[in-house]
């Protein structure tokens, strides 16, 4: 069986969570590869309904391996609360390692998150304040303490000691308290006692299982939009959230990833700020955000926060597609679009100037385009019970059709519900691609 990556193609919670529960079922290993508690992938099983923040989605499988990654960044104690909410719900989570190369989020970098945030007045970035972008920079700053160092005293000591004033100095200059040295020395004590038989080399049993041809499943956070070089920058996150990162972010060869699926939610959504070319507002924009059953409505998973939604935005999938190659999509919440007149989705952006762009420009050209639509027809519904490509109406087989068409990658699933029993399997030739075009 191959690695399979699974990524965002869009801005982020396009439902990779419920995907992943799903395809989980089959894989040895699930590899969380970039991010960190800011994610909150969704997954409704028979053991509830979960928001995963760093914890793999195949948790929920006995058997599977979960993986966080070396390209993740790890709050121990939002971890530690995380997995004692799946064992009380009674997930088995002792098959849950971290990557010893995984960095840490300390109290310090959600402190710093706030005050940035703060800092940029009615500017904001729109972050969770969890403080994965203080995180991310101070690993490239390489002042950064990993899950590895737990497990050495001497040697964690000397790194904070060596990072110390680095530390304290950015917490001072935004006006805030830095903790004391001993402050954190005692944390990182309190984390390895709880954490160190969770933290590992993965190398060898990454390995080991690539050598068996063992089926991996890489489960990506957050989507193409928000991609740190590639996204709107600088209303991005602080990791890559393309496939090119995954194999880093595991620690695995690029080659060795045969799949790619691309998850795609039908409309368009986005938390936090930055340009959403094909955004509504008002009762249509209800009507997205509350669509389906309530578990799948559109609120943050993280802070509980309205997302912002839109009409599809193929010139959004292109740019993912092209990025990441996908050799399928997993197209989400068809559902919503049930009982819509005609669905508009957005084909291209016009300039001030009249010009239309097929791509993704720079955020400073972004900001000023607007969306041209092709005005597809809808369906009535409910898609919710189809199971079986068949099942749902023509004209929604007619949009996945398109979609497939301009990621240039057949629709291998879709989902029309939260539920486990929700997603359907195509096999169907009609839904693949004749030529990627617009
Ligand atoms: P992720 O971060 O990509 O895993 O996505 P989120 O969990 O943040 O957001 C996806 C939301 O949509 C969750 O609340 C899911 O339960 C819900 N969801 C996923 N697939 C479907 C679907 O096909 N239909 C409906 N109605 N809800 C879905």
């Amino acid at each position: 069986m191959p690695v399979v990556a699974v990524v965002g193609a869009l801005w982020g919670d396009e439902g990779k969570g419920h995907i992943v529960d799903y395809l989980s079922r089959t894989a040895e290993i699930v590899i969380r590869v970039q991010g960190g508690d800011n994610a909150g992938h969704t997954v409704v099983n028979e053991y509830g309904t979960f928001r995963l923040h760093l914890v793999p989605a195949g948790v929920f499988h006995p058997g599977t391996i979960c993986l966080i990654g070396a390209g993740t960044v790890v709050n121990p104690d939002t971890l530690l609360q995380e997995l004692s909410e799946l064992e009380a719900a009674g997930v088995d989570t002792g098959r849950v390692w971290i990557s010893d190369r995984a960095h840490l989020v300390f109290p310090y970098h959600r402190q710093r998150d706030e005050l940035e945030e703060r800092g940029r007045g009615d500017r904001p970035l729109g972050t969770t304040r969890r403080g994965i972008g203080p995180a991310y920079s101070d690993k490239a700053a390489r002042i950064g303490l990993r899950a590895g160092d737990l497990l050495h005293r001497d040697w964690l000591h000397r790194r904070l000691r060596q990072a110390y004033a680095a530390i304290a100095a950015r917490i001072a200059a935004l006006g805030g308290e830095p903790p004391s040295l001993e402050e954190l020395m005692d944390r990182c004590e309190g984390w390895r006692e709880r954490l160190k038989d969770r933290i590992i080399d993965t190398i060898p049993l990454l390995q080991e299982a690539l050598r068996r041809d063992a089926h991996i499943l890489l489960e990506g956070q957050l989507g193409a939009m928000r991609d740190l070089d590639w996204g709107i920058y600088p209303y991005v996150t602080s990791s890559n959230t393309l496939v090119g990162y995954a194999a880093v972010g595991a620690g695995i060869p690029p080659q060795a990833i045969r799949e790619v699926i691309g998850v795609v939610k039908a409309f368009a959504t986005a938390v936090g700020e930055g340009p959403l070319v094909t955004e509504v507002h008002g009762e249509l924009a209800e009507r997205l955000r509350r669509g389906g059953p309530p578990e799948g409505w559109e609120f943050g998973a993280t802070t509980g926060r309205p997302r912002r939604c839109g009409w599809p935005d193929a010139v959004a999938l292109r740019h993912a597609a092209w990025l990441n190659g996908f050799t399928a999509l997993a197209v989400t919440k068809l559902d919503v679009l049930d009982g819509l007149e005609e669905i508009p989705l957005c084909v291209g952006y016009r300039l001030p100037s009249g010009e239309v762009l097929t791509h993704v420009p720079d955020t400073p050209i972004l900001e000023q385009v607007s969306p041209v639509y092709e005005r597809l027809p809808g369906w009535t519904g409910p898609t919710a019970t189809a199971r079986r490509w068949e099942d749902l109406p023509e004209a929604a087989r007619a949009y996945l059709r398109r979609l497939a068409e301009i990621a240039g990658a057949p629709v291998r699933y879709v989902s029309v519900g939260p539920g486990r029993d929700q997603i359907l399997e195509v096999d169907s030739a009609e839904a693949k691609p004749g030529a990627a075009s617009l």
